[in-house]
């Protein structure tokens, strides 16, 4: 259940590598419903916020709160339960398992802590559950990858795998999605219809936040833009505001 107050609150988080700082005391709100674009030079911070948000880090101070409840500390898996999935930047998809089994692995929350390493004895597990099998088929059909489903990942289009990857990650019925760079390697094409996909996932009820280098998408999807440099949050705001900032503009032509 979603409380009176945004979905996503993340309030000065900081993290730390040794002498680097890539993150210092970060804050941002997200409210449920929301496309939240996360742009920033390489370096900035973005992925090792997610990292944060996901659990992969232990952030070095402040807290993040999912839906209202403090979520620091918790498990990868424990974060899956709470209502939040993800994507890499770079492809995690299994290469000897097909299209559809990948999307089973991930079908089943109460499994999904043990996925990376136990992923062929899981699918012969999970194939058996018609319900969950039902459910990861829907998946296909929703994201447009049914005539690829007994295809293994490699053979397919890199725009393809990358619809894989999300229709995995939505396969645990998230209330809360992070997209780490999704566009990256896609075309034209691939890129508008990666950002219908978008949309459509949004309007059924799930919030989105998203690290993207492609400007255009970034612009056409999100209300609102959250803007990291050098660790730090240096705007926010609607596309054609931060575009106007002279900060994003200074940090833009230093990457
Ligand atoms: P972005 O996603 O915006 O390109 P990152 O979050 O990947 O930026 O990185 C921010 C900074 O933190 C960079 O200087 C990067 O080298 C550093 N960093 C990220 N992850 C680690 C890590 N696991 N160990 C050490 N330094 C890291």
């Amino acid at each position: 259940p979603v409380g009176p107050g945004p979905l996503l609150e993340v309030q000065q988080i900081s993290k730390r590598f040794r002498g680097l700082w890539a993150l210092r005391e970060v804050s941002l709100s997200v409210g449920a419903g929301e496309i939240r674009g996360i742009v920033g030079p390489n370096g900035s911070g973005k992925t090792t916020l997610f990292n944060v948000i996901s659990g992969l880090y232990r952030p070095s101070g402040g807290t993040v709160r999912l839906g209202g409840a403090p979520v620091g500390g918790r498990r990868p898996y424990q974060l899956s339960h709470a209502g939040l999935a993800r994507t890499f930047q770079n492809l995690r998809l299994f290469n000897n398992l097909t299209v559809r089994e990948n999307v089973l692995v991930a079908a089943d929350r109460s499994r999904t802590r043990g996925i990376w390493r136990y992923a062929v004895w899981q699918v012969g597990v999970v194939r058996r559950d018609r319900a969950l099998r039902a459910r990861a088929d829907a998946m296909l059909d929703q994201f447009g990858l049914s005539a690829f489903a007994d295809a293994l990942p490699r053979s397919l289009p890199y725009g393809i795998q990358r619809r894989v990857e999300i229709a995995r990650a939505m396969v645990s019925g998230p209330r809360l999605l992070l997209l780490d760079e999704p566009a990256a390697g896609l075309n034209g094409e691939e890129v508008r219809q990666l950002g219908e996909i978008v949309r459509s996932i949004r309007d059924s009820g799930v919030t989105v936040v998203i690290i993207e280098h492609n400007m255009g998408l970034v612009m056409s999807l999100c209300e609102r833009i959250t803007v990291l440099a050098s660790g730090e949050v240096i705007a926010e705001g609607g596309p054609a505001e931060v575009a106007a900032t002279p900060r994003v503009i200074e940090a833009y032509l230093g990457d």
